[in-house]
Parts: C-alpha cells; sequence; structure tokens
C-alpha cells in the first residue's frame, strides 16, 4: 500500500544542506494501522508530508498505492491526494470563516460531487458532531475541532489517512475519544492509516511502530529481527 525507499530530505539551511531525513526505508500493507514515533524535531512531520505527496523527497522513492509519487508532477499529485489520501493536520487548520460542515464539505465540492452535503452531515455524525453542524471552529472545542478536521479527511473515502500528532493538543479523554475514532476508521472501513505521536500510550494501540531519531529509522516493530544477536543481550 505505501512503501518508502531509501527517503532523504535536506532543507538549504544559512546555504549549506541540513539532512533531516536519511535513507528512511519500510513498506506498509493495505489496511495497516501504524505510528512513527520519535522526538521532537526528528523528522516525523517532514516524513508524513512526503509520504501523503505534499513535498518531495530530495531522494528516494514514495509508492503510494502503486503508485511512485516521485515520477509526478505537482499537479498529479494534487489529483492523486484528492483521490486517495486524507490528511489531518496538527493544528486542524479549518478554515475560520466556514461552519464545520461546510468545512467537512469542501473537498466534495473541489471534486465537484453530488449529495456533497448528505455526505458531510453523515460523517460528522460519525465523529459524534451531528448537533454542531452550523458552528463555526471558534465555537467549538480542540476536540471538536479535531473530530470536524478528521471527518473533513475522511470525506472522500480515502485509502490512506495520515495524522499528524491528532491527540497532541487534546486532554487525555478528548485524546481517547479521537483515538477510538481513527481505530473505527480502520477497522470498519479498512482505511490504512499513519499517525504521527509522542504519546507511547497511543503508539502502543497500534501495530507498527516505526521510531525516528536525527532522521532515521531507529527501530521498525515491523521488520525482521536482525540475523545476528544484539552484542548487549548477548552479553547480559
Ligand atoms: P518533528 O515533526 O519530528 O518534530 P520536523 O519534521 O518538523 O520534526 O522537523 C525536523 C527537522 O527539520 C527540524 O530540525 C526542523 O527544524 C527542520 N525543518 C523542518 N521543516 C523545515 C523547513 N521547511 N526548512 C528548514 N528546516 C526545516
Ligand atoms: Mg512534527
Amino acid at each position: 500500500m505505501l512503501v518508502a525507499r531509501t527517503l532523504s530530505k535536506e532543507y538549504l539551511s544559512g546555504g549549506r544542506p541540513l539532512a533531516v531525513l536519511r535513507d528512511v526505508s519500510f513498506a506498509l500493507e493495505t489496511g495497516a494501522f501504524a505510528a512513527i514515533v520519535g522526538p521532537s524535531g526528528s523528522g516525523k512531520t517532514t516524513l508524513l508530508g512526503l509520504l501523503a505527496g505534499l513535498d518531495v523527497p530530495t531522494r528516494g522513492q514514495v509508492v503510494l498505492d502503486g503508485v511512485d509519487l516521485t515520477s509526478l508532477d505537482e499537479d498529479a499529485r494534487a489529483r492523486l491526494r484528492g483521490e486517495k489520501v486524507g490528511f489531518v493536520f496538527q493544528s486542524f487548520q479549518l478554515i475560520p470563516t466556514l461552519t464545520a460542515l461546510e468545512n467537512v464539505t469542501v473537498p466534495l465540492e473541489l471534486r465537484g460531487e453530488r449529495g456533497a452535503e448528505a455526505r458531510a452531515r453523515e460523517l460528522l455524525d460519525r465523529v459524534g458532531l451531528s448537533g454542531r453542524g452550523h458552528h463555526f471552529p471558534a465555537q467549538l472545542s480542540g476536540g471538536e475541532q479535531q473530530r470536524v478536521a478528521i471527518a473533513r479527511a475522511f470525506v472522500n473515502r480515502p485509502r490512506i489517512l495520515f495524522a499528524d500528532e491528532p491527540t497532541g493538543n487534546l486532554d487525555g479523554a478528548t485524546g481517547a475519544r479521537i483515538v477510538e475514532l481513527l481505530e473505527s476508521l480502520n477497522r470498519e472501513d479498512g482505511t490504512t492509516i499513519v499517525l504521527v505521536t509522542h504519546d507511547l500510550g497511543l503508539a502502543a494501540r497500534t501495530q507498527r511502530v516505526i521510531r525516528l531519531a536525527d532522521g532515521v529509522v531507529v527501530s521498525d516493530s515491523g521488520a525482521e529481527a536482525p540475523a545476528e544477536p544484539l552484542i548487549e543481550r548477548a552479553a547480559s
């Protein structure tokens, strides 16, 4: 479903290249529920942006549902995102001048779909906000805004949903509801989900944990066990 092949990303910093990701490789099956974890600044948001086709790597490849994103131009990537990808930004990024219902309807209207409002209402209902469609983002709590953002990301029935720190700005109980919502989208709809989190409790609820440090994958629960035992283990 999703393959990262020796992905590297460099930014120019004071005229010199700064390596933010180095040789990141992994593969996720369709229907996977995976977490990318790591300390702040380790490259998680950058990696998520590359995987979702929001940004392009300096080197390496991303293959999403059989399509090499790095072979597409910006328009083709945008089209593919509209068809297959949902993205929940860390800061929600709802449009403040639109109601909750209108925010969820936007992606469908961009595709010129009929029945957009009915589908948007169905999604708001699914995230437990059926009574809040007419409210503006500023009138909603952080948890409610996050649920609107998830409804919006899911309204196009994406094959894969990316979420950057989906519980990062929420209290424990509200965060737990968001996790349950993501779990149900994974289980009931078969949506592949990739989330970024530094909440180890949340990561433990996923099936696959990929850990980054300093732009490098330092552990991957889905990778094959090393052929030779670790020296530390052998010694203890
Ligand atoms: P994380 O999400 O794990 O906190 P990020 O992917 O946001 O990490 O950032 C990783 C590193 O890349 C940080 O050192 C950050 O400062 C740097 N970085 C991110 N975006 C840019 C950019 N557009 N230009 C230059 N440096 C960037
Ligand atoms: Mg980040």
